[in-house]
């Protein structure tokens, strides 16, 4: 009768650690699209970003642009006035208008040196937009073909779990029903390990104390019995039987 019992227990187990690779199985399928994701996102951050430089870049060009349409602006300002130097009859014309011309001199001066400034800040800003995206460019490469294998890992977990399904039911069916129904009815309330060993009089799975009764029981038997704190399934391993 022991051996028997024995068997089942075998087979509990062999059962047991078919679920826990199915329960594997299943949780990595439903988090790799999750990762999947998190890359994509991460993706298009890096997308984004250049993006956001690229549009600071252009940003830039199109205030150097204005800078050099009023310095001509200023140019034609000063053509004109020196224009109307040559006809003015009173010295007090000629001083206004000299002061006109040192006054858009001026301007024209500290408009050169900020687009100048400017054309610095550019070529850096270009500088650094190209490393960047020649960084990104490795970056994103490596992280589409990291979702690349996340892809292939997950078809090929999905084209397996079936077939291990199919090996867990036949495991199941060998299994006497006394003893599948009361592993069955404990693995639907928790999917941690379900058939444990006694250890130091404690039940593997909740730690409860089990009576020493029981565990004479046991250990005479070679058998198994339920916990009567959590419900799981009891055994005395076989090294210490
Ligand atoms: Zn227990």
């Amino acid at each position: 009768m022991g051996e028997d019992i024995r068997e089942e227990l075998n087979k509990l187990l062999e059962l047991q650690d078919k679920d826990i690779f199915i329960f594997h199985m299943e949780k990595r399928i439903k988090n790799i699209p999750i990762e999947i994701e998190n890359f994509h996102k991460e993706i298009e951050e890096i997308i984004n970003k250049i993006k956001e430089e690229e549009e600071k870049l252009s940003g830039m060009d199109k205030r150097l642009k204005d800078y050099f349409f009023e310095i001509e602006d200023i140019e034609s300002a000063i053509n004109k006035f020196e224009q109307d130097r040559l006809k003015v009859r009173t010295n007090e014309e000629y001083r206004a208008i000299e002061k006109e011309i040192g006054e858009a001199k001026k301007k024209k001066g500290k408009l050169e040196e900020e687009a100048l400034n400017l054309i610095e800040e550019i070529e850096e800003k270009k500088k650094e937009l190209e490393s960047f995206k020649n960084q990104s460019k490795g970056k994103i490469e490596g992280l589409q073909e990291v979702i690349e294998n996340l892809k292939k890992e997950s078809d090929s977990l999905k084209k397996e779990l079936p077939i291990r399904k199919d090996e867990r039911l036949r495991i199941s069916k060998r299994i006497k029903n006394q003893y599948l129904e009361i592993y069955e009815r404990v693995r639907s309330i928790r999917n941690d390990p379900v058939v444990v060993p006694v250890r130091n009089g404690a039940c593997g799975g909740c730690h409860a104390f089990v009576p020493t009764q029981k565990v004479n029981y046991l250990r005479k038997t070679r058998g198994i019995d339920t916990c009567e704190h959590c419900g799981r399934i009891l055994y005395i391993p076989e090294e210490v039987l």
